[in-house]
């Protein structure tokens, strides 16, 4: 089956955390922190609609001059969510410039903060020389910070010794349509089948008339039956500089919980577990141990200290030796587990 998400790390297992999130036939994108991105060709992060940053730590968000940079003379709006305080980076880095030749354009930066149990957001418009507008009012928030028509993105609070933001993307509905089904029945893709599964994933009813070609509509379930196969969404996780305590435990196996790929930090490897608390990092074991209590499908480690240069391959063997092992290590950690839906 063919995945609508396209996951991949813009800077490997050892670069600069940037995860981006590829949307397949749509043309979008998302990207996970914004550490440095200027190996990477603007046609790759010009899809990108939204930026869900962990924390304001300079290897996770240094990317975003370079970003601005690609789309301050674009008629588009730059979405950026992350913990409490990222506004005032983004502000701060706004401030680093001079702006008196950007008052026809269209270009803004959006900003949601993850407040505790609100949202709240402003808007910094490049004609404006990016002052800082409110956006609305604050939103409830209660795990879920942006809901699309295709996916889901929630967030959880990490403790990092300050927040760092963890996320994960779930696609709402998987949709295959079957080409051999359509030339079968004589239908030519097109248009129409963006309007069929659009209405597919926002449920409504199943009478309803999709318009197929002039002259021709038929009823959605009558098509969806026909062409589509349908199977659950795919779920892309990702922690990054955490400390592993029971707290974060029990909230990176909530979030992460059955993922199909878990992209976790495994900075240290656990000969180094005490230089890795004092630094509200994992060790690999570690993130394999949490990749096991979630029952994520695949474990992507990365964020690897350069002190292991040459060793990075001990870091996976641990991390995954733990991941598909069967001894109980952490026993707080399983019991916590066992005890969620
Ligand atoms: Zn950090
Ligand atoms: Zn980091």
């Amino acid at each position: 089956m063919k995945t609508t998400f396209r996951a991949r790390l813009l800077n490997g297992q050892t670069g600069d955390p940037a995860l981006l999130v590829a949307l397949r036939w749509q043309g979008r994108a998302l990207l996970i922190d914004l550490g440095r991105i200027d190996r990477t060709p603007a046609g790759v992060l010009l899809p990108i609609e939204a930026v869900f940053v962990s924390h304001a730590h300079m290897d996770h968000f240094m990317g975003f001059d370079q970003l601005l940079r690609l789309f301050l003379a674009r008629d588009t709006t730059l979405r950026l969510y992350g913990p409490e305080g990222i506004a005032d980076c983004v502000a701060g880095k706004l401030a680093g410039y001079t702006w008196n030749l950007t008052e026809d354009y269209a270009f803004a930066v959006e900003v949601t903060e993850i407040r505790g149990r609100e949202l709240v957001s402003c808007r910094f418009p490049a004609r404006r020389r990016f002052a800082r507008e409110p956006l609305g009012e604050p939103r409830p928030f209660a795990g879920v910070v942006l809901a699309d028509t295709v996916f889901t993105v929630e967030a959880a609070p990490l403790d990092h010794k300050i927040v760092s933001m963890a996320y994960a993307i779930t696609e709402h509905m998987h949709l295959n349509v079957r080409p051999d089904a359509l030339a079968e029945a004589g239908l030519r893709p097109g248009p129409w089948l963006n309007r069929l599964k659009h209405a597919l994933r926002a449920g409504v009813p199943d009478d309803t008339p999709i318009d197929v070609a002039p002259g021709d509509r038929r009823p959605l379930a009558v098509l969806r039956d026909a062409f589509v196969t349908i199977t659950p969404g795919q779920k892309v996780a990702y922690v990054v500089d955490t400390l592993f305590s029971p707290g974060n435990a029990a909230a990176i196996v909530r979030l992460a919980a059955r993922a199909d790929v878990f992209f976790c930090e495994a900075p240290f490897l656990e000969e180094d577990l005490e230089q890795a608390a004092r630094r509200y990092h994992l060790t690999a074991r570690q993130a394999g141990a949490l990749a096991r209590a979630a029952g994520v499908r695949r474990l992507n480690v990365f964020h690897f200290s350069p002190r292991y240069e040459g060793r990075y391959g001990a870091i996976l063997a641990e991390a995954h030796a733990e991941f598909e092992g069967r001894e109980v290590l952490y026993g707080e950690l399983d019991r916590r587990s066992a005890a969620l839906p």
